[in-house]
């Protein structure tokens, strides 16, 4: 029996995956087509890409469900597969360490709804919480470790997020915010205005049992770490953290990131400094970022400088 992934958290920093999106779309995803579908029409090319993260060294990878929830699913005429979609997402997960003789954490992925709630948009609080609600049941049902919902801007919707994930029973809920470096390029904060210590805070009173940060733009290794010691400096919470790779240009019609893995590896171990228990990679990030990453966490965890007591004694210390 592997340990409960909070407590795993406490003792060493784990590896999470790369991207997903991007990858779905390297296997022949058409833009705008719904990748989640494929946990039941193509299951062979997800298990495909998670089973190279799981090779890489991921000790935890993230389910093909972000856009699981069954307002996101009926854009693509598919509301009535919520728990089938969900289901087959934590199962590829599992298949995909096993295939890689690897054990590991499966986190069940709630994306936002993709829309605004009323007043400024089209759908009530309740359509949304009961969204969350049945797609992170179908994700606690189905074995997930734990859950994160990410790629979030806005308080409100995070705490729906929270209070789906919570109340599905999930050991462990993750909330992750997408910042946006101010055009001064000074901080960053999410599109709707937050800031992450408002984020910590808010996140730490819902009940998460882990902030997180992932996606947003131009925040690179370096926007991360900083994000990260933020985090640290506002709640004791343990803090995960996926950059994207860098910016994304259209090279050929085809979107392409500009962080190379040497690039992005640099950043590691500033992460793991800034007291970082989770790091792994959003839009753009592939296996071979994964695989660097492992080796830099790998090298710095066996110099001494990462091991048990600095992290147990950090925790302690907030
Ligand atoms: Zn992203």
């Amino acid at each position: 029996m592997k340990k409960p992934l909070l407590e795993a958290i406490r003792e060493r920093p784990l590896l999470g995956d790369g991207a997903m999106g991007t990858q779905l779309m390297l296997a022949g995803l058409e833009q705008g087509g719904c990748g989640e579908e494929w946990n039941l029409i193509h299951p062979d090319r997800v298990l495909a890409i998670q089973r190279r993260y799981a090779e890489a060294g991921s000790d935890c990878i993230l389910t093909n469900t972000f856009g699981g929830s069954r307002i996101m699913l009926n854009r693509h005429g598919s509301a009535d597969k919520v728990a089938e979609i969900n289901a087959a997402g934590v199962r590829i997960v599992r298949e995909a360490f096993a295939a890689a003789g690897r054990d590991g954490y499966v986190i069940g992925d709630i994306g936002p709804f993709g829309g605004l709630m009323e007043p400024y948009g089209e759908f009530s609080e309740d359509q949304v919480r009961e969204a969350f609600n049945e797609q992170a049941k179908a994700l606690v049902d189905a074995g997930a470790d734990a859950i994160i919902i990410e790629t979030q801007t806005s308080l409100e919707e995070l705490g729906l997020g929270i209070d789906a994930a919570k109340q599905a029973g999930a050991a462990c809920v993750i909330g992750s915010m997408a910042y946006d470096v101010t055009l001064d390029g000074e901080t960053f904060r999410t599109m709707m205005g937050i800031d992450p210590e408002r984020a910590a805070e808010f996140m730490a009173d819902r009940g998460a049992h882990v902030v997180a940060l992932n996606c947003g733009t131009r925040m690179d290794m370096e926007r991360a770490r900083e994000a990260v010691r933020r985090y640290r400096q506002t709640t004791a919470l343990p803090v995960m953290a996926q950059p994207n790779a860098g910016q994304p240009t259209l090279i050929n019609m085809k979107i392409h990131y500009d962080e190379t893995p040497e690039e992005m590896l640099r950043g590691v171990v500033p992460l793991l400094e800034a007291g970082a228990n989770i790091i792994g990679g959003c839009c753009g990030s592939t296996p071979e970022h994964i695989r660097a990453f492992r080796k830099a966490m790998d090298q710095y965890l066996e110099s001494g400088r990462g091991g048990t007591a600095d992290f147990a004694d950090y925790a302690d210390k907030r």
